[in-house]
């Protein structure tokens, strides 16, 4: 079998897997989690691990997530086609291809296509999602900036959606700011060791409420509104 069946039966049959453990639901994240191929986003040095359900180091200590961490945040955001999201830590570009292959599916024509908007704090990480993404085709999709997403992104707000996947202590506040009306937020909350996943919804203008979705381990949320050492 060459290489490229190889990767599409080892992808399929992950995702087989989490659909039978009740981890992916809904037909759209299953069908984006079936066209991203993870393969191009693992450094070569893990390539034969692409489908295995777990995290991968990157660069400079950094991981792109597990897949069953990918498919339950993209569940919990509810995302939909034409939607505008940003992404605090794009690390692969991983996850923000699966979020835009939702938001603005592959091959379709649409009159009002979602896009990506996913801040990276670390230069390397920002060179290798950027190639990542061209050679997976998602490069229209997601906008890859190099900046401490802690303070969100402005220049583009306000988001349907906002998506982190590094570990903050609390919400950063400017993320809450940076949230449309009923918008959403998913994002890990606790110790630099342990957190809960914490699902947001943005209320009114300055209240948000929150519930927890179970546990997880993150790289800390390195910025002016996340963790303050090595920065
Ligand atoms: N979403 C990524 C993927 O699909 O590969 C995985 C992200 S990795 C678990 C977390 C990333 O958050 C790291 O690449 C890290 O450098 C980045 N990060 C940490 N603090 C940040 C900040 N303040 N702004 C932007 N990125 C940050």
């Amino acid at each position: 079998m060459n290489l490229h069946n190889r990767f599409n039966e080892d992808r399929r049959r992950l995702i087989d897997k989490l659909v039978k453990e009740g981890i992916l639901k809904s037909e759209k994240v299953i069908r984006a989690m079936l066209t991203v191929p993870r393969e191009v986003f693992v450094p070569s040095d893990y390539k034969d691990k692409a489908y295995f359900d777990m995290p991968l180091p990157t660069y400079e200590g950094q991981t792109i997530s597990a897949p069953h961490m990918v498919a339950i945040m993209c569940e919990l955001l509810d995302l939909d086609v034409g939607m505008k999201v940003l992404e605090v830590g794009c690390g692969s570009g991983y996850h923000a291809a699966v979020c835009a292959e939702i938001v603005a599916p592959s091959g379709e024509k649409l009159s009002n296509p979602g896009h990506i908007y996913s801040i990276e704090r670390i230069p390397i990480l920002v060179e290798f999602a950027r190639k990542n993404l061209r050679r997976a085709g998602y490069y229209d999709r997601v906008d890859v900036i190099l900046g401490d997403g802690s303070a969100g992104y402005p220049p583009e707000a306000p988001y349907d959606r906002i998506l982190v996947t590094a570990a903050a202590p609390q919400i950063p506040k400017p993320l809450i700011e940076q949230l449309k009306k009923n918008g959403k937020i998913v994002i890990p909350i606790g110790s630099s060791y342990y957190q809960e996943l914490i699902v947001g919804v943005k209320v009114a203008e300055g209240e948000i409420k929150t519930f927890k979705a179970g546990g997880c381990i993150f790289v800390p949320l390195i910025g002016k509104y996340g963790w303050k050492y090595y920065s």
